[in-house]
């Protein structure tokens, strides 16, 4: 059994995807094709919002948006402990002080009350000023965006919404990726919309910035890309990756409903089971289900349930096994100020991920299923 089967996906739209790559390599225009801005344009009537501009990765992504606010020395900017290491790595990037905050037990997701209480401790220690909030849509879960508008409102901050893993979920019917000032996407082969390398994408309604974010991704270029009139990047969607999005962005909302299905028969099943916590989703709102996370009582339960899973060749995964304030990268930014990251330590000795994705069959969810309960049942 795949983590997340890629390979059947292939195969399901193999003359589509090969046609694609094909059309590609006959063409010969592989950087800057056609293909590319076709696909922006369909990402962004997808998502709802006015620009779309593809780049190398979701890392860069995160990058170009914070280039884009000029958010560089004496900034803060808030990012939550519970997270992928990009979330936070772009931070320093660009020359400003990530300040980690604790998470929602339940959603895995930014815990709108300690953002607040981390913004005030900020303020009042007088060094940075308070800029960004990076809210990450964790697993697939858009984060309680409206709760953390209100707050970013309040304290004249900007929204940047990491949507690498919840592209494709939804709060009521608006879109993840609509919910930042800026928001970004990563088309990492096994997130919710996956290329077969590297791509990523930053979504915005605000003209000036995405004027900015063109510049940025190409050598800060003017007129043309001989014309350079900032420090850019270089960090382009090939035009191969682009031909790929187009042919899975056609499948993926019958993809989203089958992976939907698919938490739903887990959560049906391994609710009986009160030493296993399953996902919670809000009401109204979506999950593309990037991974499909549960949470055990102890590490120990954690790590041998892990174990036995893969002796019967069912693969797990941990995410995370380090919160953010923890890794050795960000150790000289001083995170003592806070007594408050219990609940993302906790996750990440709890916490556990099952294989899930739209190809994932019938019998191999029961036979997860059942292999848990057999283990609960002799733990
Ligand atoms: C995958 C991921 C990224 C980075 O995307 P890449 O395309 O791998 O650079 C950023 N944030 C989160 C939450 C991710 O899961």
């Amino acid at each position: 059994m795949e983590f997340r089967d890629l390979k059947r996906q292939y195969l399901e739209y193999k003359e589509e995807l090969d046609g694609g790559i094909h059309s590609v390599l006959n063409q010969a225009n592989f950087i800057s094709g056609n293909q590319v801005e076709e696909l922006e344009v369909e990402l962004a009537k997808y998502v709802g919002v006015k620009y779309c501009i593809t780049c190398a990765n979701g890392t860069d992504a995160l990058q170009l948006a914070l280039m884009a606010w000029g958010i560089g020395q004496n900034d803060a900017v808030f990012v939550p402990d519970f997270t992928f290491f990009s979330s936070g790595e772009v931070v320093p990037y660009v020359g400003a002080t990530p300040i980690f905050v604790d998470v929602e037990k339940d959603t895995f997701n930014i815990d709108p009350i300690q953002l607040e209480l981390q913004i005030k401790q900020i303020l009042k220690e007088g060094r940075l000023i308070p800029r960004v909030v990076i809210v990450v849509d964790l697993f697939g879960q858009p984060a309680d965006m409206y709760s953390i508008k209100n707050i970013a409102d309040k304290y004249n901050m900007l929204i940047l919404e990491d949507g690498a893993q919840g592209f494709g979920g939804r709060i009521g019917e608006k879109r993840a990726c609509s919910f930042g000032d800026i928001s970004t996407t990563s088309f990492f082969p096994a997130k919710p919309l996956g290329c077969y390398g590297d791509g990523g994408a930053v979504f915005t309604d605000h003209d000036e910035w995405a004027q900015l974010l063109y510049s940025y991704r190409i050598h800060g270029k003017g007129k043309s890309k001989y014309d350079n009139i900032r420090i850019g990047m270089n960090s382009r969607l090939d035009t191969i990756q682009a031909a790929i999005l187009k042919v899975k962005l056609r499948h993926f909302n019958k993809e989203l409903k089958k992976v939907n299905q698919i938490a739903n028969q887990y959560t049906k099943a391994l609710a009986c089971e009160e030493r296993i916590h399953t996902p919670f989703v809000r009401e109204s709102f979506y999950s593309s289900w990037a991974q499909y996370t549960v949470r055990l009582q102890s590490q120990k339960i954690r790590n041998h349930l892990m174990v036995y899973l893969k002796e019967h060749d069912i693969p797990s995964m941990v995410y995370y096994a380090v919160p953010m304030h923890l890794q050795k990268a960000f150790e000289i930014y001083d995170q003592r100020r806070s007594s408050a990251f219990m609940v993302a330590e906790e996750l990440c000795k709890t916490a556990l991920s099952l294989p899930i994705g739209p190809f994932l069959e019938n019998v191999e969810i029961e036979y997860v299923i059942k292999k848990i309960f057999d283990f609960m049942v002799y733990y």
